[in-house]
């Protein structure tokens, strides 16, 4: 199966609603010379506040792009002052969520389990669940890598596997592999090494929830991508696009790596 190919940007907490206008309008004057390229999928994940102002421009604008959330509660509704539901960012227009980002899990608490709740509530309202991965440097160190990446992987899976329709659901979701050491700090593995991490969380897919869903799931490399660097990625067989932080806060980088993979 040929996968298509996804770039996808977290603003992280980066950007009010003025500058998210600013750099749509960046983007818009860039790509009437240069259109985002047809054969990538293209997501930015703003903050919460300015997620409304983008879907309106995306769907004022011919613009092939998704909108993304970084972050939601696993619960339906309830008594959780300051959280996000499914439903609510369903209701917004998005369509992709990060589950699991290392920031959440190391700043913010998030255990495996609730990763795989959230993971299964945001399938649950038809989104797609972007599960974030990867080891810390001390993990690394300890050659634990494959350890720590499989059992993250197939505790978020489990939620989607376990729901009705199985691994029809775990196929289009997203695994991103983000080397926990690599965000930010403007280092990353090998191209090669990248490859073998996401080679082997594709065979465990497999293992566990059957050939077709793992030839289908996107797997992503993030972590200090740049448009520099980022084809050295994409054109390993195995990783499927990029989750890119800093790098995709700029109108012309974001273009720049689009049009790179
Ligand atoms: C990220 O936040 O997911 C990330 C990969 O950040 P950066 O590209 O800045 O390393």
């Amino acid at each position: 199966m040929t996968r298509k190919r996804l770039l996808m940007g977290n603003w992280k907490m980066y950007k009010t609603v003025a500058e998210t206008r600013r750099f749509v309008e960046d983007l818009q004057g860039l790509t009437q010379k240069t259109p985002l390229p047809a054969q990538v999928e293209t997501v930015i994940c703003p903050p919460f506040t300015a997620i409304g102002e983008l879907v309106r421009w995306v769907n004022a604008s011919s613009q092939p792009i998704g909108v993304g959330a970084q972050n939601v509660h696993f619960a339906a509704q309830g008594a959780f002052t300051g959280e996000i539901s499914a439903d609510m960012l369903a209701d917004l227009g998005v369509k992709y969520v990060l589950v699991g980002h290392s920031e959440r899990r190391t700043l913010f608490g998030e255990s495996d389990e609730w990763v795989q709740q959230k993971a299964a509530a945001v399938a649950a309202q038809g989104m797609q669940p972007v599960i974030c991965v990867g080891e810390n440097q001390d993990e690394r160190d300890a050659q634990r890598t494959l350890d720590v990446v499989e059992h993250q992987t197939l505790t978020a899976l489990n939620g989607l596997a376990a729901s009705s329709r199985g691994a029809d659901v775990v196929g289009t979701a997203v695994i991103a592999y983000e080397p926990v050491w690599a965000i930010g700090s403007g280092r990353t593995p090998a191209p090669e090494e990248a490859q073998a991490v996401i080679g082997a969380i594709r065979q465990c897919v497999a293992r566990a929830c059957g050939a077709a869903a793992a030839d289908r799931i996107r797997i992503l490399y993030g972590g200090s991508v740049k448009p520099e660097n980022i084809a050295s990625f994409t054109l390993q067989p195995d990783i499927d696009g990029a989750l890119v932080g800093g790098a995709s806060l700029q109108a012309d980088s974001f273009l720049a790596m689009a049009q790179a993979m």
